[in-house]
């Protein structure tokens, strides 16, 4: 089936009632036919005082591209509200599906046997659904076989990273580029020597606003 703005609506409604107290408040709603997410609610968020996040500015986007059953859209879009109620709430999970998702997510299956997962998400489709804007320290490395790999640094490794990366046999060469591309919220921060393989057009579309960096004695920075 494909979903319509009022469908997605109704069965809101129809879930916070059921599922949520109603305690949800009404979002827009979106179709969307991106190819790399079932469902996602989009957000802002601002540092608070205390170092925790402020989320707001949500919307909820639903896709009507690939095609669905009508109780996996109906999954699709609790899941979603699952997500809305933990970030609309301001509580801080421990990760996208962390700890509280996930025992929200088993309640709601156990209570209206539902079928709601995490697991067939961690996929591509639910890395493209993180889109928190964060700066990456990327480190982007031809390997001697001519495959291209990512290394994400820790800020506090990175001094110790941009020396040690080229020392690596297999390395051809390395560049160190800072971006806020949410594409690259996917890769763990690297505390040590971990390089990701990927494809070149794939590391191209995603290093388009990144800024390249350069070291100057014990100075890195953006080069100018
Ligand atoms: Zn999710």
């Amino acid at each position: 089936m494909k979903a319509t703005v009022e469908y997605v609506k109704q069965k809101f409604q129809e879930y916070n009632d059921l599922c949520f107290e109603g305690k949800l408040k009404p979002l827009p709603i979106r179709l969307s036919s991106a190819r790399t997410f079932l469902g996602q609610v989009s957000y802002r968020r601002e540092k608070n005082p205390d170092g925790t996040w402020h989320y707001f500015g949500f919307i909820f986007r639903i896709n009507t591209l690939i095609d669905l059953s009508e109780q996996e859209v109906e999954d699709v879009i609790i899941h979603e509200m699952i997500h809305y109620y933990i970030l609309s709430n301001q509580i801080q999970d421990t990760s996208i599906h962390g700890v509280v998702f996930t025992s929200m997510m088993k309640e709601i299956n156990a209570k209206y046997n539902r079928h709601i997962t995490v697991s067939h998400k961690v996929t591509k489709e639910e890395q493209d659904n993180d889109t928190r804007v964060r700066q990456h320290l990327v480190c982007v490395v031809r390997l001697r076989n001519n495959q291209r790999g990512v290394a994400i640094a820790a800020r506090s490794r990175i001094f110790q990273l941009w020396d040690e990366i080229p020392r690596i046999p297999s390395v051809a060469e390395c560049s160190w580029y800072v971006s806020t591309d949410p594409f690259f919220n996917r890769y763990p921060r690297v505390q040590s020597l971990k390089i990701y393989p990927i494809a070149p057009e794939e590391l191209e579309s995603h290093l388009e606003g990144a800024k390249p960096l350069v070291k100057a004695g014990n100075t890195i920075k953006v080069k100018r």
